[in-house]
């Protein structure tokens, strides 16, 4: 226990909290669940109680397990699912979003996000999203995976600024979205929801905690480097990071390291090692 995990305001106004947890890849191996549920329940019961799922997470297992592990306590987190672009015209996103509701064992979304951009008109789906905003079915709506051209495009849209949030890949090693989309959002108190904070697992990641200045800051901090990574994913305060893991010690690392504050030192060290583009980078996607 004993983590404080700060708050982010979302477009909107409801705030939520600064770190969440992921379920990309939970649940496809039914002799995880148990641990899998125990670890979401754990991050929960730190703090960590927004929940990012999707309809497309192993075709409503990963919705299924969040389900579960929510029995009882729907009321204690921010939930987040997702829409397949395919669904999201008038023929189908309210099926989608029904099912998605009936996996979770729940009667509302706390924020539903078009997963990213495909053939349907931006204009159809925001107009579903607030169809089912006024049904009750979601409380708010945004989207994932929109470069600063769609967003602007979005904002151009009837009831487009209604957007509370945009889902996006960001970490130490992918800093694109620094260059103009970050800006722009927060210019419109509209927050970035950072998804892969850990650089996923692999080559990529290596190259980052294995770096001398992310090292270094976690020696100083008594921490891991990728609470180090986290840490510096919610620096800005406009930005909530959704680390997936799956067992009660990552999720409680994860956890732990929003107690972290990086100095200004150790921010320019990892600036340094690091650097944010200086002209614009087309958004990386997973
Ligand atoms: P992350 O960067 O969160 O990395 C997840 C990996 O890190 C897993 O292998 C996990 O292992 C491991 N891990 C977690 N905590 C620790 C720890 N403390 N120590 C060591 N290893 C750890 O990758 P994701 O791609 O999963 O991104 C997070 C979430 O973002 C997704 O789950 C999903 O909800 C969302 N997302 C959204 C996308 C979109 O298009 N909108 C695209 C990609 C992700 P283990 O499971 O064994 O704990």
């Amino acid at each position: 226990r004993g983590t404080t995990i700060g708050r982010v305001r979302l477009a909107g106004g409801t705030e939520v909290a600064a770190l969440g947890q992921g379920t990309w890849r939970i649940g496809d191996n039914p002799r995880r669940w148990g641990e899998e549920i125990a670890a979401l329940q754990a991050g929960v019961e730190l703090g960590m109680n927004l929940i990012d799922t999707a309809e497309m997470y192993g075709e409503g297992r990963a919705e299924s397990l969040v389900g579960e592990a929510l029995k009882g306590k729907r009321d204690s987190v921010f939930l987040v699912s997702k829409v397949y672009p395919h669904n999201a015209g008038r023929a189908r996103i309210f099926r989608s979003c029904e099912e998605s509701l009936k996996r979770l064992g729940t009667d509302r979304l706390d924020l539903y996000l078009l997963h990213w951009r495909g053939r349907v008109p931006l204009e159809e789906t925001v107009e579903c999203m607030e169809r089912l905003a006024e049904q009750g079915k979601i409380i708010r709506w945004g989207v994932s995976n929109f470069d600063t051209a769609d967003m602007r495009e979005l904002a151009a849209l009837a009831g487009g600024s209604r957007c509370a949030v945009n889902q996006v890949l960001y970490h130490l090693g992918s800093r694109g979205i620094e260059y103009d989309l970050l800006p722009w959002q927060r210019e419109r108190g509209m927050p970035i929801m950072a998804y892969s904070p850990l650089a996923q697992a692999g080559e990529l990641r290596k190259g980052l905690t294995e770096h001398p200045a992310v090292v270094q800051a976690a020696e100083a901090h008594g921490a891991s480097p990728l609470q180090i990574l986290l840490a510096w994913s919610i620096r800005g305060g406009n930005i909530i990071a959704i680390p997936k893991a799956s067992s009660v010690r990552h999720v409680t690392e994860n956890a732990q390291a929003a107690r972290i504050r990086l100095s200004d030192e150790e921010i320019a060290a990892l600036e340094d090692a690091f650097p944010p583009p200086s002209r614009k980078v087309p958004l990386d996607i997973i």
